[in-house]
C-alpha cells in the first residue's frame, strides 16, 4: 500500500519533466536564434570604406566629388547645405580629405582645415550635417639636438624621432641650405618643436618654434614669431624673413642614409661656359621651381635633352635640363609657384649620368646658382624688430648654452626647461 503513492508521484514527476524540458529547450533555442540574428544584423551593416587623398593644385570641390562618384546635383546640394558651417569653395591644394562610403554611397566627408581642425559632413540621403571638429591634441614643446655623423635622416632616427622630422627641418632651411649637398660631418642642428599627442601617443609634429643650424662652421638661426597683425612668420635674428625669392636647390631633400648621398656626383661645377651646376640625382627625382614665374620654354634637343625654362621677376630666368619627364599641366605660358613640382630628373640629351643641370640667368647673363644672393621677401616691419630681437635673444641664449657646453639629451632636459619658462615656452 505504501508503494502506490510513490509510483503516482514518480509518474507525475515524469510528466512534469516531460512537459518542462522540451519547453526549456525551445526557449534556449529561441534565445540562441535571436543572438544569431543580432550577429547577422551587425554583419548586415558593412564597414565604411575610406578613400584618403589630398586636394591637388587647381582642383575644386566639385571635381573632387564628381571624380569620386557623386553627381553634380548632389554636389551643389551638399555645398549649399553646409555653407553656414564652411564654404567648400575655399579648400586649399595640399590639404587632406577623406571620403567614407557604405554600399558605394557616400556617407561622410572629412576635410582637414589645418593640423588641429577638420570639417566633418555626415550625409544621409539628401541631408547634410556639418560641423568643425577640433582635434583634442596635447601639444608639447620639445628640444631636439642632432649631430650629423652620416646623414640628416640617420641623425634624426638616432634621436628616436620620426623620418618626417628630417623633411620638416630640411624645408625650414630650404632657402639657405641644400641638405642634399651642403651637409658636413659634425654639423649640429637644434630645434624647439611642437609635438602633438593624442591620448598620450605621439601623432605628429607641429610648428618649429626656433632652430639653430651650424653647417660647415656657419650658423643659421631661425625664429618663428607672431607679427602684430596676428600672422606668424619665420625670421632670422636681425628681422630678415627666412623666405627668399629663390630656393637654394631645385631638388627637394632626399632621404638618403649613405654619408654623402648624391652630392658626390656633380659632373661639372659652375663655369660661365657651362652655364649652371649639375646636381646628381636618381632618375625620376622631383624637380621644383626655385622661384615663382612663368614657363617660357619647354622642349627637347640633343644637348639639353628634355628641358624647361622659367621666367621670374627682376630679370631672372631658371633653366632645368636632361629631364625624364614633366609634371602634369606643365606647358609653355603656365604660371608656376615656388616649390611647385615641375618635372622629374633624367639623363636625356648630352648627359653622362643621371643628373639635373640647373642654370640661373639675370638679364641674360649666367650667374652661379650656388652663390646666388637671393633677395629676402617681406621682412619684419621695422617697428616690430626691437620686440622680436628681445624675444629671439632669449631663445638663442639658451641655444648657445647647448652648443657651447655641448649638452647631451639628458643635460638639456635637466638644465634648459626653466630657462624657457620666462618666455612661456615650456618643454618636456
Ligand atoms: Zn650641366
Amino acid at each position: 500500500m505504501k508503494k502506490k503513492p510513490l509510483i503516482i508521484i514518480l509518474i507525475f514527476l515524469a510528466i512534469i519533466i516531460y512537459i518542462i524540458i522540451p519547453k526549456n529547450r525551445k526557449q534556449k533555442s529561441i534565445i540562441k536564434e535571436s543572438k544569431k540574428s543580432k550577429k547577422i544584423a551587425k554583419k548586415a551593416i558593412p564597414p565604411l570604406k575610406v578613400i584618403k587623398s589630398k586636394v591637388k593644385r587647381g582642383e575644386n570641390i566639385t571635381e573632387i566629388f564628381v571624380k569620386n562618384g557623386l553627381d553634380r546635383r548632389s554636389v551643389i546640394n551638399l555645398i549649399e547645405g553646409i555653407k553656414g558651417v564652411y564654404n567648400l569653395a575655399k579648400i586649399r591644394a595640399g590639404n587632406t580629405y577623406k571620403l567614407y562610403y557604405r554600399n558605394k554611397s557616400l556617407k561622410k566627408f572629412v576635410y582637414y582645415l589645418d593640423i588641429n581642425k577638420y570639417l566633418e559632413v555626415k550625409i544621409d540621403k539628401d541631408s547634410y550635417y556639418a560641423k568643425i571638429v577640433t582635434i583634442p591634441y596635447k601639444t608639447q614643446n620639445e628640444l631636439i639636438k642632432v649631430k650629423i655623423e652620416s646623414s640628416l635622416f640617420e641623425a634624426i632616427l638616432k634621436e628616436n624621432e620620426k623620418p618626417e622630422l628630417a623633411d620638416i627641418l630640411a624645408s625650414l632651411y630650404d632657402y639657405d641650405v641644400d641638405f642634399n649637398r651642403d651637409l658636413r660631418v659634425g654639423d649640429i642642428l637644434i630645434a624647439l618643436i611642437e609635438k602633438k599627442y593624442l591620448k598620450g601617443k605621439f601623432v605628429k609634429y607641429g610648428n618649429i618654434l626656433a632652430s639653430s643650424f651650424i653647417n660647415n662652421g656657419t650658423r643659421i638661426d631661425i625664429i618663428r614669431y607672431k607679427r602684430k597683425n596676428g600672422t606668424y612668420g619665420y625670421f632670422h635674428p636681425d628681422g630678415r624673413a627666412v623666405k627668399k625669392m629663390f630656393l637654394k636647390s631645385p631638388l627637394p631633400f632626399m632621404r638618403v642614409t649613405s654619408r654623402f648621398g648624391w652630392r658626390r656626383h656633380p659632373i661639372l661645377g659652375f663655369s660661365a661656359r657651362h652655364n649652371g651646376v649639375d646636381l646628381g640625382a636618381p632618375v625620376g627625382t622631383r624637380v621644383r621651381a626655385t622661384a615663382s614665374g612663368t614657363i617660357i620654354s619647354k622642349g627637347y634637343d640633343r644637348i639639353r635633352g628634355r628641358y624647361l625654362i622659367i621666367r621670374h621677376s627682376n630679370g631672372y630666368r631658371t633653366h632645368y635640363y636632361h629631364l625624364s619627364g614633366y609634371a602634369s599641366g606643365i606647358r609653355r605660358g603656365k604660371k608656376v609657384s615656388q616649390g611647385q613640382i615641375i618635372a622629374f630628373t633624367g639623363n636625356t640629351g648630352r648627359s653622362t649620368g643621371p643628373h639635373l643641370h640647373y642654370g640661373v640667368q639675370k638679364y641674360g647673363r649666367y650667374i652661379n646658382p650656388l652663390t646666388l644672393k637671393s633677395p629676402s621677401l617681406k621682412p619684419l616691419p621695422k617697428s616690430e624688430i626691437p620686440a622680436f630681437k628681445e624675444y629671439s635673444k632669449k631663445i638663442l641664449r639658451v641655444f648657445n648654452e647647448i652648443i657651447v657646453f655641448n649638452l647631451n639629451k639628458n643635460e638639456i632636459k635637466e638644465e634648459i626647461p626653466d630657462k624657457l619658462k620666462s618666455l612661456n615656452i615650456h618643454i618636456l
